[in-house]
């Protein structure tokens, strides 16, 4: 595997030593988020669930397997990673909160090279992702998985061993379908739901902090209930929060929304 300098990542050569790579290895729980299309805040709420995992106490990391947008290096300001190895596999980026971090951005020699990642190339950069990486002990790995609920997420959420599915929807895609079709795809292969994110239902007035209801009342909870699945919580359009995921800090976002959906995240893979 290169680096995104086309630089081969050194790893082990001889047999002994590629025994070692990711024999430190324990993770615990694998949090996949998923999302019906793009630009519901899929990548965001992978960003949020896993800084307040970390802010809690887990230890953390973080696969980013969203080749059209891999947008975790920018959230937490890690543009310019150039990954190397050890006896014991890849070394994961750092972010400042000590969340170790995997981006198949970290892989790319030009930003237009995700153009030839189809799904089985996808899955098999997962696979060294998961295999290859110098993870050592996590409580937690969250996965911001492809946009969309077709081949090419599900080959990856087919690829790791996921303990709960998360699905991130906004209003304007919480139409029955798409929500449906998620759900139908996580129960043909047995991935238990943790539940659904509703992303964007209100909007925080910067000007006077009150909440507005751009989209009407909310919906996710009788989706969610249509559907079978609990909703772990709504999470408003805060314009703190896109600032701080421009500045690369979304470390330093703090909601009681987000803190509520994590406690039941943690409650329901305890
Ligand atoms: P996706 O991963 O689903 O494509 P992103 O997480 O990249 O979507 O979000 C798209 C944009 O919307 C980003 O600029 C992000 O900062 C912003 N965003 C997402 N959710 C919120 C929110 N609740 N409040 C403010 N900005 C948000």
């Amino acid at each position: 595997m290169t680096n995104n300098k086309g630089m081969e990542i050194k790893m082990p050569e001889d047999d002994a030593s590629k025994n070692l790579v990711g024999s430190l290895n324990s993770i615990n729980r694998v949090i996949a988020v998923m999302s019906g299309k793009g630009g519901v805040g899929k990548s965001t709420v992978t960003a949020l669930v896993a800084s307040t995992l970390a802010k809690s106490g887990f230890k953390v990391g973080i696969l980013d397997a969203d080749i059209t947008g891999p947008s975790q290096p920018r959230a937490f300001g890690l543009k310019h990673v150039n990954l190397t190895g050890t006896d014991f596999g890849i070394t994961p980026a750092l972010t400042r909160s000590g969340i170790k971090m995997i981006s198949t951005n970290f892989m790319l020699k030009e930003e237009d090279d995700p153009v030839i990642w189809r799904g089985p190339l996808l899955a098999g950069a997962v696979k060294q992702f998961w295999e290859e990486v110098d993870w050592q002990e996590l409580d937690y790995l969250v996965v911001d998985l492809p946009p969309g609920t077709g081949d090419v997420p599900l080959t990856v959420l087919q690829t790791l061993p996921v303990s709960g599915l998360v699905i991130v929807s906004s209003p304007q895609d919480l139409a029955y379908m798409i929500v449906k079709k998620a759900v139908k795809m996580a129960n043909q292969i047995k991935t238990p739901i943790l539940g659904l994110i509703e992303n964007m239902n209100e909007l925080i007035c910067p000007e006077c902090n009150g909440r507005l209801k751009i989209f009407g009342e909310s919906q996710g909870e009788s989706l969610a209930a249509k559907m079978g699945i609990e909703l772990l919580g709504s999470m408003p359009w805060d314009v703190n929060l896109n600032k701080l995921v421009d500045q690369g800090k979304v470390e330093d976002y703090y909601s009681a929304e987000i803190a509520a959906i994590v406690e039941k995240i943690v409650a329901k893979t305890e």
